[in-house]
């Protein structure tokens, strides 16, 4: 059944035909800091040349928190969830959720993006949002 993410401009989901999962991003073409989400104005330098920028998504668990309310309806809240902090290898931090199967969250755990639903619309559809899963090969 066919995905969308949660909201637009957050990932770039997997086609099936060779693209990749990723996180949307923006690069500053004046002074190279990367966003994500993707950003109309840089933080740094107030530049508005932005390009696109789409992140890989394997880093090291910087941060994290338990939350036990749900950020948006629909969103797994039964025994509450961690939200996390990730050094991506190639930068930035970004904000994500753990995986279900991440039981005990450690600091500089290495993680790997993924996605989850988090809801199926009455068409079927899935609403899905990312989230970081243990790396065991990378751990
Ligand atoms: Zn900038």
């Amino acid at each position: 059944m066919a995905k969308r993410a949660i909201e637009p401009g957050l990932l770039r989901l997997p086609d099936g035909e060779g693209r990749e999962l990723r996180l949307c991003a923006n690069r500053c073409d004046g002074c190279g800091v990367v966003f994500h989400p993707p950003r109309p104005v840089c933080l740094a330098c107030h530049g508005r040349a932005m390009s696109d920028a789409p992140l890989e998504g394997a880093g090291t668990l910087y941060a994290f928190t338990r939350v036990a309310m749900a950020m948006r309806p629909g969103m797994r809240t039964e025994r509450g969830y961690w939200v996390a902090h990730v050094d991506l290898d190639g930068g930035p931090r970004v904000q994500g959720l753990l995986a279900p199967d991440v039981a005990e969250p450690r600091i500089g755990m290495r993680l790997r993006l993924g996605i989850e639903t988090v809801r199926v619309e009455e068409s079927g559809e899935e609403i899905v949002v990312h989230h970081f899963a243990a790396d065991e090969a990378r751990a």
